[in-house]
């Protein structure tokens, strides 16, 4: 089935179905058979498919989680909506992602469990942390929402932890408008996440799914690199009008927990998933078309280019390059209907209150500071051709100032 079929699909289903059941269940099950993993559960963001395994491992109040100090701000409130605290660990300046180093230094007794992100989809240092892990006997989370289909040693991500979540958000490597999912390898784990949904986790209303899936037809149809700007404005604009389901409410993103957080995915956006999956190799081909261009183009021109770990074989959800004069850049960039990337502008990010309420103290990560005030990264989506490609970096060259290495400018 084409993309737009499926989204049509889906949306027939959510505005005249019931908005579970069958559909949820396959494309759980594809999942399952993609990873060879214990059990897979859906949800409507990833940020809940972490929030379920927390709750799942038993974390709660009086205990620490371990993650890194640059990621989205939903991360670290996953872990304060189950009672617990996070704790900062600061990232390399060159692939993005925490070291075993840096978690076995921010371990405190009351550490609970460990998140490592494979950011951009660069693959962490996963045998190294693992070893970490289990001199303390801690289950680590892989936050693979940037990662879909990154290996490490030939291993996919996502299959190295006691679980993993991703996310179906517009911005990630496949998308079904929101959407999230817990994929897990641990059986005991998976048992218990599966129990705790079954008996506490809503599905959305009609009105919820139907908005969803009219979102995803708006954004098939209208969203292009040159148009990516624009539509960004006007789904700012709508979202503050509440006409749209947006990413992250204003009570979360001040830090407190929304009402309905605790929701499934609707059958509607598993049905585009579920055929996401059934494409995911042309997608994953595609972003290592571009990000070799990327590559090729910039180091051709002396730039830097993220350090790619022997072992590691990343597919990527965007590709990160560090200038000097961010703010300068995305701002032309946006005039000349370039499609360029901010994240992340803080180490929290999309947080609105100050990072103190959410116990990060930006001291103990100045190269993740750095890097907020430094990356953008360059868009391989599927309406991304290689001649669109091609023009953003020609126009990265032309504009951006190259930033050799983060800890020092
Ligand atoms: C997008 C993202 C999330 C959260 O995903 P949602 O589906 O929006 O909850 C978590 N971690 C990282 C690194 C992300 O980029």
């Amino acid at each position: 089935m084409s993309r737009l079929a499926a989204i049509i699909r889906g949306g027939l289903l959510n505005a005249c179905g019931s908005g579970s059941g069958k559909a949820v269940d396959r494309y759980e099950q594809s999942l399952r058979e993609y990873f060879g993993a214990a059990d897979a559960v859906a949800y409507w963001k990833g940020r809940v498919a972490l929030y379920a395994m927390l709750r799942g491992l038993g974390v709660g109040p009086g205990d620490d989680v371990v993650m890194p100090g640059y990621t989205c701000v939903v991360v670290p409130n996953a872990v304060r909506y189950a009672g617990a605290r996070p704790i900062y660990v600061d990232i390399d300046p060159q692939t993005y992602n925490v070291t075993a180093e840096g978690v076995r230094q921010a371990l405190t007794p009351a550490t609970k469990a460990i998140i490592v992100q494979h950011s951009y989809g660069l693959p962490a240092d996963m045998e190294a942390i693992l070893d970490v892990a289990r001199s303390r006997n801690l289950p680590v989370l892989e936050d693979c929402c940037h990662a879909f289909g990154s290996r490490w040693h030939g291993r996919l991500v996502g299959t190295f932890g006691a679980g993993a979540f991703f996310s179906g958000q517009w911005n990630k490597s496949y998308s079904t408008g929101l959407g999230g999912m817990a994929v897990m390898s641990d059986a005991a784990l998976a048992a218990r996440v599966r129990e705790l949904t079954d008996a506490t986790c809503a599905s959305p209303g009609r009105l919820v799914r139907s908005v969803i899936s009219a979102q995803l037809l708006a954004f098939h149809l209208l969203v292009f690199p040159r148009t990516f700007g624009l539509a960004m404005r006007v789904f700012r604009w709508l979202g503050r009008r509440g006409l749209m389901v947006g990413s992250s409410s204003v009570q979360e993103v001040e830090g407190q927990t929304p009402e309905g957080f605790f929701r499934r995915i609707s059958a509607g956006q598993a049905v585009v998933g579920t055929n996401e999956l059934r494409h995911i190799e042309q997608n994953v081909a595609h972003r290592r078309q571009l990000a070799a261009l990327y590559e090729r183009v910039l180091r051709e021109a002396g730039w830097p280019t993220p350090l790619i770990s022997p072992g590691a074989d990343p597919v990527m959800v965007r590709y990160p390059v560090p200038v000097t004069n961010k703010a300068e850049l995305l701002a032309v960039a946006e005039k000349h209907l370039i499609e360029m990337g901010d994240w992340f502008n803080c180490p929290l990010h999309g947080a609105e209150a100050p990072l103190g309420n959410f116990a990060f103290d930006p001291a103990s990560c100045p190269v993740a500071v750095r890097a907020c005030d430094t990356v953008v990264n360059l868009p391989m989506h599927r309406r991304v051709s290689q001649r669109a490609a091609r023009r953003t970096v020609d126009f990265l060259l032309r504009y951006g100032r190259p930033c050799q290495d983060i800890r020092h400018e």
